[in-house]
């Protein structure tokens, strides 16, 4: 069976914060059927982002957060009249989306690495997309 298929899902994003969407990202290669492939994971967003991190320690995810926001403070020069340049900038520092390759059905990733829906300027109602390709292999 070969898959070309789309998914869009839906996040609260209350706060500034990574949000683990490593199950999402999951169930969508479940639901392709889509055995061998690649699996690209997409923000349609300005201020939010996509990465890939650790998953285990949560003090990781609070130091990511901490260090973006001493990278990026906001800057009395800044002109954008929304006034959330930093939160523009952190989400080109972290990229929009994520490409994962996709084997006998689930997405290689290392022991400590999930994947992050990144919000920069809460709160705010989000969407992402999941892109599966490939074909159902086995
Ligand atoms: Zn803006």
């Amino acid at each position: 069976m070969a898959g070309i298929l789309l998914f869009e899902y839906q996040i609260s994003a209350p706060r500034a914060d990574f949000y683990n969407i490593t199950p999402k990202v999951r169930d969508a290669i479940a639901k392709s059927g889509v055995a061998n492939g690649i699996v690209v994971v997409y923000c349609p967003h300005t201020t939010a982002g996509i990465t890939i991190n650790e998953n285990a320690d949560p003090d990781v995810v609070r130091d990511l957060l901490l260090g973006l926001d001493k990278a990026f403070p906001d800057r009395a020069e800044f002109r954008h009249a929304e006034g959330n340049s930093a939160a523009h900038l952190k989400a080109s520092a972290v990229g929009s989306s994520a490409t994962i390759i996709v084997d006998k059905g689930k997405p290689i990733l290392g022991t400590w690495q999930g994947i992050y829906f990144c919000e920069f300027d809460p709160p705010r109602e989000r969407t992402f997309f999941v892109k599966v390709v490939g074909d159902g292999g086995v």
